[in-house]
């Protein structure tokens, strides 16, 4: 067997242990769950691979999560990219979307994009308190970006490798999370000694090997416990009736207007997926109905 044909483990995510050293790590490749986030929108070269990256960071986030709930990952800043947001829950379905305004070219830095930017955390368990963290995006990558914030918020030291490119001419994006132990018991040299051994990753190994074959390669002389994967994919979760709350925000007469210039039909088009949704007239009187019932 070829290293270059594997499949196994594409769209999972893999914790692990370095039972020795009291650090956690996690591992993750994105697919088809990062190919169908880009086949709903034609976003510049540079903003996908930044989605790329935020897909497997919030992966990684969620992954880390110790209760039901998701996480949202956002940048918003001044550049011509407004805003960039990956949703994730602890079940890995990931949907992500972009808002851009004049042009970005293929190799612009994520400054170049972004200008003066924040990168906001919001931590929503289905059950408990909202937690939302912001850290000022200084950085010249996601990835020291999220290190500081780990560092800030948690005060957990983590390490992060992100990669995203394309394999076997599909897209592709991954990555690598270490962190000490939040019980205390890790040092900051365990965790060093890893992040040397981690930031030897080449994109192909990344790209290309199944969890196990990569861990092996790159921690051999490790003692690492591996756990079972988990599925990601792509779930928007958008529904008519979602578009239609929407819709209901607008006031009536504003509503008639767009009526009346869309010939008696507005399409809604889901940010996330691209799905439209139609109403006319009649669809909007029912939407009414359905809301003002207790
Ligand atoms: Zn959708």
């Amino acid at each position: 067997m070829t290293e270059k044909h594997y499949t196994q483990d594409n769209d999972t995510l893999h914790r692990y242990l370095f039972s020795q050293r009291a650090v956690r790590g996690e591992w993750v490749r994105l697919n088809r769950t990062f190919e169908e986030t880009l086949n709903t929108h034609h976003y510049p070269k540079a903003v996908q691979n930044l989605l790329g990256e935020m897909l497997v960071a919030t992966s990684l986030l969620t992954a880390t999560l110790k209760f039901e709930g998701n996480i949202t990952v956002q940048i918003q800043g001044d550049g011509p990219l407004k805003l960039a947001l990956v949703n994730g829950d602890n079940q890995l379905q990931l949907r992500a979307l972009a808002r851009v305004e004049g042009e970005i070219a293929d190799n612009s830095t994520l400054q170049q994009m972004i200008g003066k930017a924040v990168l906001v955390i919001s931590i929503n368990p289905t059950q408990g308190e909202r937690y939302q963290g912001i850290v000022e995006l200084s950085k010249a990558t996601i990835s020291e970006c999220l290190q500081d914030y780990f560092e800030r918020s948690e005060q957990l030291k983590t390490a992060l490798v992100i990669k995203t490119g394309e394999f076997d001419g599909k897209p592709v994006a991954g990555g690598l999370l270490l962190q000490i132990m939040p019980d205390g018991t890790g040092s900051e040299d365990d965790l060093q000694h890893l992040q040397l051994l981690t930031d030897t990753v080449k994109a192909e190994e990344l790209f290309g090997l199944p969890a196990e074959a990569l861990l092996y390669r790159l921690y051999h002389e490790e003692t690492v416990e591996l756990f079972s994967p988990v599925n990601a994919t792509f779930h928007c979760g958008c529904s008519h009736q979602r578009s239609g709350t929407a819709l209901l925000l607008l006031d009536d007469a504003e509503i008639d207007e767009i009526l009346a210039e869309h010939n008696g039909s507005i399409d809604m088009q889901c940010e996330c997926c691209g799905t439209h949704y139609f109403f006319n007239k009649q669809a909007i009187e029912q939407l009414k109905q359905n809301t003002n019932q207790p």
